[in-house]
């Protein structure tokens, strides 16, 4: 590599920048694999940008997460030989200090598809090329690239079942084989922050979800060895542990895809017939989330507009008081109360009970998908701006999906998926003693046995705060009405 000083020169030899963002951890890190082969000492540097992180609306469930995982980045990299260097500050002065201090060799990184991280990636990348400094970046957070998965024309695809065709089409990247050891100059770093250094008042704390390395390998091992083969059966029962509960760990690059990817591989080939349909079913929600990357990669501007335009001109509406109601759990709908408790209470929300919720937000509430994905920022542990923009849209009609219009009968939803009302009644606590009879519709149960299990509607639990036939209808005729015009 050019512009290397030698040790027998007398000189110490330049350092590597590797700059970790959302990929918080050393086994298959493309970025640190890639730098160790270069055998000058490493500096893997992470950046609280706080002056970002303070406008940020999460309330501090992802930033706790974050934090775990650095501390054990920070280990891990120990193992290696090496020491974390974290810094506070706007990204483009830290790396102005450090090209200042350090005079490295090379910045290294793993991209970042989303548009902000973009903007910021070209401006960091520019400061190192003005310093006369190389710049090397790397695949790692997803196993194609929005670039890699074209339509024959070189178009991106917005629809899923074509793109995935395509994205299995490819040949997978295989894991890279363990970093070489390293070591790190002594560099003056700031202190690891979690969520409540950063001014975002964290409520929640589950021990399902502790960020790092380790844990996620562990849960990783957990559900390829025993739950991966029922996954098509139990991804859609909110009362079954039957998920992978990862999608923290893919967001903070706590995992690699890659490995994720090759495993799954590896999986199938011992697999029956009916296990290998559910680890396909796996692997499909895998490319669900690379299909949302491309999408937002492609069409940056879906973060604030609709891909379907005719929706801007949709009668959204407004309550506080229903909007509030929604994101407390006290709708008089038991699924949906239940997930929006669930999220209040452990920064995550099932899939399925993801889209009941949006679904009940934007087609019975009728109020703009852009609020519930701003609440889910707030919340998600998990948040990734493709895949809630992406699940959002999907809910609101608005987005990339080709179905038409769907509209989630939420009473109907909790009867097909959680028919004993097991999930209801773990976050729902008022509807405990309810039976099985009543757990969907609770205002339907005569005032006696209201009385009975303790649950008065209107008084311990809300009557539904909207007619969903009625909601539905209305949002049909307003659909057919914006279609038309
Ligand atoms: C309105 C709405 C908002 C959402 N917001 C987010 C978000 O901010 N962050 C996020 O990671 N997922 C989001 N999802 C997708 C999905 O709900 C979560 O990925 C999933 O619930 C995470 O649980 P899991 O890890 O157990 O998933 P599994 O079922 O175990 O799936 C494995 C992985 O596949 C990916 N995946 C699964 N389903 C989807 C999907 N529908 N879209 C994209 N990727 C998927 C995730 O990375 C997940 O970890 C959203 C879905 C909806 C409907």
């Amino acid at each position: 590599m050019s512009g290397m000083a030698s040790e027998s020169e007398g000189r110490p030899l330049r350092p590597i920048i590797v700059w970790f963002r959302r990929d918080l951890r050393t086994d298959d890190h493309a970025a640190l694999i890639h730098a160790a082969k270069q055998h000058v000492p490493l500096v893997p540097l992470f950046i609280f940008d706080t002056e970002l992180i303070l406008s940020l609306p999460s309330d501090g469930a992802a930033f706790n997460f974050q934090a775990e995982a650095l501390v054990e980045l920070g280990q891990q990299l120990h193992q290696l030989g090496g020491t974390l260097i974290t810094r506070h500050g706007r990204v483009s002065d830290v790396h102005r200090e450090i090209i200042h201090e350090l005079h490295p060799l090379a910045l290294y990184y793993n991209r970042d598809y989303e548009p902000y991280a973009r903007e910021r990636d070209a401006k960091v990348e520019q400061i190192y090329r003005e310093a006369d400094i190389d710049v090397h970046s790397f695949k790692d957070a997803v196993a194609h690239e929005p670039d890699e998965v074209l339509t024959g024309k070189g178009a991106p695809y917005v629809v899923f079942t074509p793109y995935a065709n395509a994205w299995k089409k490819l040949s997978h990247p295989l894991p890279f084989t363990r970093p070489k050891p390293f070591s790190t100059p002594h560099v003056p770093h700031d202190r690891l922050l979690g969520a409540r250094e950063l001014g975002k008042p964290i409520a929640i704390s589950d021990p399902a979800f502790v960020g790092g390395e380790r844990e996620a390998h562990r849960r990783w091992r957990h559900f390829l060895q025993s739950m991966i083969v029922a996954y098509a059966k139990d991804r859609d029962l909110p009362a079954v542990d039957g998920t992978s509960k990862l999608s923290a760990s893919l967001r903070f690059g706590c995992i690699s895809i890659r490995r994720m990817i090759d495993d799954c591989d590896k999986a199938l080939h011992r697999a029956t017939t009916a296990q290998q349909l559910s680890i396909k079913k796996f692997v499909d929600e895998l490319i669900w989330r690379e299909f949302y990357v491309s999408v937002l990669y492609h069409y940056p501007g879906l973060t604030h507009s609709n891909y379907r335009e005719e929706f801007d001109k949709m009668p959204w509406r407004f309550s506080t008081k229903l909007f509030n109601a929604w994101k407390e759990g006290r709708t008089g709908f038991p699924l949906v109360d239940a997930g929006m408790r669930q999220l209040n209470q452990t920064g995550w929300m099932h899939n399925r009970v993801r889209m009941v919720v949006a679904s009940f937000l934007t087609k019975d509430l009728r109020h703009d998908w852009r609020k519930g994905a701003a609440c889910f920022e707030t919340k998600l542990m998990d948040i990734e701006t493709s895949s809630n923009n992406g699940g959002w849209q999907w809910a609101a009609s608005t987005g990339v999906d080709p179905k038409p219009l769907r509209i989630f009968n939420p009473r109907l939803q909790s009867e097909r998926f959680d028919p004993e009302g097991d999930y209801i009644k773990r976050f729902v606590h008022e509807l405990r003693r309810v039976p099985a009879k009543y757990i969907h519709s609770p205002h339907a149960m005569p005032p006696t046995l209201q009385k009975e299990f303790g649950c008065v509607i209107g008084k311990h639990y809300p009557a539904p705060i909207v007619d969903h036939a009625a909601a539905s209808a209305e949002y049909k005729r307003l659909f057919a009405a914006i279609k038309s015009r």
